[in-house]
């Protein structure tokens, strides 16, 4: 299914979503925002629609954003109708909170004029009562099962273009509610762990949780949720797809911890390869090691690797040493390696070169 011109499920890569966390009608911040979560590579923008002044502001917005915007709805119906009149690519709902089902058949109907998808996001934090009473809490199948109540109603009402979501901020509460989701149903899944929390710990969280999913073969769509600027929470989501070579992004940086047998500020020079490489697009493996035990082992594995040693250091290139450097020209050596290298795939030859 499209939203916007972006396909999300079937035989479609994981697409990476985030959220603006700026005011919608602070227009100019609100779109700043969204060019530097593209820039990261997100491709499918959520913002929320708390009140009318941010429904107005939403047109403006939604004409200067780069990638499709999802208007994020809750309590009131009436937001989603009138965003989708300013051009919302999609909308997402709680249905849980919206009323009952004479309002979610007011949204139905507009998102099927409009031709747009409907995302159908339950959590663990606003469940109906009445589910959470009846499940003892917001269990793995109370998140499951409400979402799939709210599917019946919409399909009821003609809806087809739906993903659905069901989050929680306890890893494996979210995974088998995701689980049991993929045995029931069909529509795209929009995977997350949500209110994950400050960096360190909610991408621990992001990683376990979504890693799970995705290595099962569940998740079309992935949101990484951090108390932190979107950007951060985009280049995560691209680390756990890459980690599980599930979509390619940009190098793929291999470093070693470093230990007593490290002769070098290693920590220095990974920061400063890895901060130098962040502007290639292609997805080469550059690894930095710290001796002589694992280091030329993974260098050699590596497209551009260096393995330190005690007074100088070894560059590989494709599985090759090409130069052997002392330890003040190890970064100058390595960085010319990979933008030789990028330069050749660049002009269509392969890692040696050759045309
Ligand atoms: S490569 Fe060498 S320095 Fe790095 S962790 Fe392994 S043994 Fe220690």
């Amino acid at each position: 299914m499209k939203v916007g011109n972006v396909t999300v499920g079937g035989d479609a890569l994981v697409v990476v979503e985030s959220m603006t966390k700026t005011a919608t009608s602070e227009i100019d911040e609100t779109v700043e925002q969204l060019h530097r979560m593209a820039e990261a590579g997100c491709e499918l923008a959520r913002v929320a629609i708390p009140d009318r002044d941010a429904v107005s502001c939403f047109g403006k917005v939604r004409s200067r954003s780069p990638i499709p915007l999802v208007a994020d709805i809750h309590f009131d119906y009436r937001l989603a109708l009138a965003v989708l009149e300013e051009g919302a690519d999609g909308i997402r709902i709680n249905p849980g909170n919206l009323g009952g089902k004479v309002p979610l058949e007011r949204v139905a109907k507009a998102v099927l004029e409009r031709k747009v998808s409907l995302r159908v996001g339950v959590n663990a934090g606003s469940l109906e009562t009445t589910v959470y009473v009846k499940h003892g809490g917001a269990t793995p199948l109370a998140l499951a099962k409400s979402a799939i109540v709210y599917v019946r109603w919409l399909e009821e009402f003609g809806v087809e273009n739906m993903i659905l979501s069901a989050k929680s901020n306890s890893v494996p509460v979210t995974i088998e509610a995701y689980r049991i989701l993929s045995r029931v149903s069909d529509y795209p899944l929009h995977i997350g762990i949500t209110e994950a929390g400050l960096a360190t710990a909610g991408i621990v969280k992001s990683a376990v949780g979504l890693g799970i999913l995705l290595h099962e073969g569940i998740g079309d769509c992935l949101r990484v949720s951090l108390t932190g600027p979107p950007e951060e929470e985009v280049r995560v989501g691209y680390e756990i797809l890459k980690s599980l070579h599930l979509r390619e992004k940009g190098p793929i940086f291999v470093s070693c911890p470093t230990c007593a047998r490290c002769r070098v500020d290693l920590h220095a020079i990974a920061e400063k390869v890895y901060r130098a490489i962040q502007d290639i697009d292609q997805p080469i493996t550059v690894a930095v090691m710290g001796c002589e035990v694992n280091g030329p082992g993974e260098a050699r594995e590596a497209d551009v690797g260096l393995a330190c040693g005690q007074k100088s250091g070894l560059i590989f290139r494709k599985g090759e040493v090409v130069r052997k450097v002392k330890h003040d020209e190890m970064v100058e050596v390595l960085l010319a390696e990979v933008r030789s290298l990028v330069r050749n795939i660049g002009q269509g030859r392969d890692v040696n070169g050759k045309s």
